[in-house]
């Protein structure tokens, strides 16, 4: 039989996240938050009336838009929010990356950049970071389609300043630049005192990392009016109801608690720099973090070696066996309990 149809099949080499494992391990392995969300979005799933679940949710998400418009100080025209970061990002490439010439992003970066410009065939040119792993930004200062890059950057956990940022977006009126910052919180100066400024800039954000609600899948951008009505004429062109009734419902419930958001992003912190004096003292080597993970490598145990040696003891992190990184672990900060137990695990080991 013939299988001609075959040829017409889009071909993407996917994606992979990291690892969820079922049954119960120590989970430092895709940044995830170690703490619960805040109080208030228990109380308010508790007081959730599922009878409105029987209508589609609001498509323009207007009350969470208004919560984070009111917390950073913006219209709702200048809010865009989607299933996630990476929704937003995916629209965001869809919506802003289509000329005919590359698009630009570092070589070490979130690996999804690359997967999307693969999807929607956007032409792209992966620059290299340098031997420390920073982005150089005077490479960006040419003819392109596009920029992305996350600051901080991830795996490698290095942030730039906000002026590094500016220096970027000014080079290139010509372009948008996106910039991914899903771990601005901990540590980071947000681009976002750039956006009333400059009309090519759109900054992303999530409530993944900071806000501990991976589970409910609510990212942001946030940029002039007009780059957000492009994004959501996209948007409305693919699916309408993006955000469910309980995610717009109880996102907003964490904005609100701001008290709790800066004693659990002070905690991860606090932790982090008391896990990286325990590292070198066991002979790693960690980038500068400004994130909830540390990106580390031993001085002489293959990183391969130990992340297979953690894994055997239940304690997952992550190792991305790729050019350049692949002596690297990339370690998500957890609980003090957790990582005293990655401590002790890694005594052991190397
Ligand atoms: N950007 C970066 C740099 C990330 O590491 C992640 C998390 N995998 C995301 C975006 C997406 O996060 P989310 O979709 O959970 O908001």
């Amino acid at each position: 039989m013939s299988q001609a149809w075959k040829k017409n099949i889009r071909k993407v080499v996917p994606y992979v996240p990291g690892e969820q494992p079922k049954r119960k391990v120590i989970k430092l392995n895709t940044n995830e938050n170690p703490y619960p969300p805040s109080e208030k979005v228990t109380l308010s799933l508790e007081q959730f009336n599922s009878d409105c679940l029987k209508l589609y949710p609001d498509p323009d998400c207007l009350s969470l838009r208004q919560v984070l418009a009111e917390y950073y100080g913006f219209s709702t025209e200048n809010i865009f929010v989607g299933v996630g970061s990476d929704d937003v990002l995916s629209v965001a490439f869809m919506t802003f990356f289509n000329s005919d010439k590359p698009i630009l992003f570092p070589d070490i970066t979130y690996s999804f950049y690359s997967v999307w410009a693969d999807l929607y065939r956007i032409p792209y040119r992966k620059i290299p970071v340098d031997n420390d792993f920073r982005i150089k930004k005077e490479d960006y200062y040419c003819d392109n389609g596009g920029i992305v890059f996350a600051n901080p950057n991830a795996p490698t956990a290095i942030c730039e300043s906000v002026d590094f940022v500016e220096d970027i977006v000014k080079k290139n009126p010509g372009a948008v630049v996106i910039v991914d910052e899903a771990y601005i919180d901990f540590g980071g100066t947000s681009a976002l005192g750039l956006v009333n400024r400059y009309d090519n800039l759109l900054v992303v954000q999530t409530f993944s990392k900071s806000r501990s609600m991976a589970g409910m899948r609510i990212g942001y951008a946030i940029g002039n009016a007009e780059l957000i009505k492009a994004m959501n004429d996209v948007k409305f062109s693919i699916n309408s109801y993006t955000l469910n009734q309980s995610s717009l419902y109880a996102g907003g419930e964490a904005v609100k608690d701001d008290e709790y958001f800066r004693s659990t992003v002070k905690k991860i912190v606090d932790t982090r720099e008391r896990v990286r004096k325990s590292l070198e003292k066991l002979g790693f080597c960690c980038t500068e973090s400004c994130t909830n993970f540390l990106f580390a490598t031993h001085a002489t145990k293959p990183a391969g070696e130990i992340f297979e040696a953690l894994k055997e003891k239940d304690i997952f992190v992550r190792y991305f066996n790729l050019p350049r990184i692949d002596n690297y672990l990339r370690i998500t900060i957890g609980t003090d309990g957790e990582m005293d137990m990655l401590i002790e695990a890694l005594k052991t080991i190397v």
